[in-house]
């Protein structure tokens, strides 16, 4: 109920990557409102033992593991404790269950290409989708955006920073930066754990010192990403296909408290931010009541102890990541998708110790330059922008 007595619906929902950190952040905020959100469907990829806690604890009606054969353990597992949860498993129950006519919002938390399919379903299917996966706006932005006008569905960013520039362009923002005075976008980073490393040391660092990013908690993938800064490459990617800025109105500006979570220039000079402690359950719960507000567990900006905020500008020698996706975006088609894939690929094995930090850049660019631009009018040919990518990064991480 609000104040004035009207009773708020409630909102069903499927949790896409509940096992992760924007999963736990997200289950979070949920929890704090129990009369006004419930999980309908939770998803993992292979970790039954976490989801069947997380089943336990949040009693969604469908619990879907990506793998068959951890979707058997799930059974078992919430069999042995009679949880009345239903579990599915494969590519198919995952798309399912983020279109399904029971569910109203969809949370897109999948690390990866992985995430694009069934957030693609979500969109067709003209749910509210919350978007965390920037991977599957990177791969197919433009046929991504397609399906969320034709579908009928709200796409509502939760990465930190487009939720930030989504708060601070007009309410019902178009899509077109010129028709509402916009002259362009300033997209904060943090810089990562590596921000002030001299070059010649960044080759031997550890997969350890990477995943240790000074100021937020996430999934090891992003984390990586954070540290190369192709995370903010990417999400420049994103920026551009959310809110229909050209990348050369989108600059980088490294600030190092990420408090700022993004800014907003108008053509009359005046510019719009949002501001708040670094912690997703923030814009979680921004995306989650729009265009209401609810507690998120966030505390309250204290400007006083924070006392200066610092901004300079990113190294684009020391990330070459970063001018890897500008040029990704500028050549257009699958470009994008080739270089999320490359990526994928990399980061998976410099976790793996198989390549050093600074591969992670080489092997990419060497992806880039030996594939030609592939096209981009469908989703098999994303798919086949992406697997075109993968086998390739793979042939020059042997050669690294
Ligand atoms: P994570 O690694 O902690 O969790 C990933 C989730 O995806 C897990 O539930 C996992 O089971 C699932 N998953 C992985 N591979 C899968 C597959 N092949 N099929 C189906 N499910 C699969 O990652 P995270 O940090 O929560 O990030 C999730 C997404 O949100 C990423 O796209 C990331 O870039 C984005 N994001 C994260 C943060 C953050 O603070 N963690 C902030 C902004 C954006
Ligand atoms: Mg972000």
């Amino acid at each position: 109920m609000t104040e004035s007595g009207i009773a708020l619906p409630h909102r069903r929902i499927t949790l896409l990557g509940a096992t992760g950190s924007i999963g736990a952040s997200t289950l979070d905020v949920i929890a704090r409102h129990p009369d006004r959100y419930s999980a309908f469907a939770l998803t993992a990829n292979r970790d039954a033992e976490g989801l069947a806690r997380l089943c336990l604890r949040h009693s969604p009606r469908y619990a879907v593991m990506a793998d068959e054969g951890a979707a058997k353990e799930l059974r078992r597992l919430l069999r042995e404790a009679s949880c009345p949860t239903e579990a599915l498993g494969g590519a198919q129950a995952l798309r399912d269950a983020a279109r399904d006519p029971e569910t109203d919002v969809v949370m897109a938390a999948i690390v990866g290409a992985a995430g694009l399919e069934p957030a693609l379903a979500a969109a067709r299917a003209g749910k509210t989708i919350l978007l965390a996966n920037k991977e599957a706006l990177v791969m197919a932005g433009p046929l991504f955006m397609r399906a969320v006008r034709e579908g009928g569905a709200r796409l509502l960013p939760v990465d930190s920073e487009h939720n930030a520039i989504f708060q601070s362009l007009p309410a019902g923002y178009s899509g077109d930066p010129a028709r509402s005075g916009v002259r362009g976008i300033l997209l904060t980073a943090s810089g990562g754990p590596f921000r002030t490393t001299p070059r010649e040391a960044l080759a031997s660092v550890t997969p350890e010192e990477a995943c240790a990013h000074p100021k937020w908690r996430m999934g090891r993938k992003i984390s990586v990403d954070s540290a190369t800064m192709m995370n903010k490459g990417l999400e420049v990617i994103e920026a551009h296909w959310l809110f229909g800025v050209p990348a050369e109105n989108i600059q980088v500006v490294v600030h190092p408290q990420s408090v700022v979570h993004s800014l907003v220039q108008y053509v009359d000079g005046s510019v719009l931010a949002e501001l708040g402690q670094p912690d997703m359950r923030a814009p979680i719960a921004q995306a989650l009541a729009y265009p209401e507000r609810i507690a998120s567990g966030v505390g309250p900006l204290d400007l006083f102890e924070i006392a200066a905020l610092h901004f300079e500008r990113p190294d684009f020698d020391r990330f070459p990541c970063l001018g890897l996706a500008y040029r990704a975006l500028e050549a257009g088609g699958g470009a994008p998708a080739a270089l999320n894939a490359a990526n994928e690929v990399a980061v998976q094995r410099f976790l793996e110790r198989r390549i050093g930090f600074t591969d992670i850049a080489r092997v990419i660019e060497s992806v880039m330059e030996r594939l030609p631009t592939p096209r981009l009018d469908s989703l098999d040919d994303a798919l086949a922008a992406d697997a075109a990518a993968r086998r390739m990064a793979e042939r020059i991480v042997e050669e690294v």
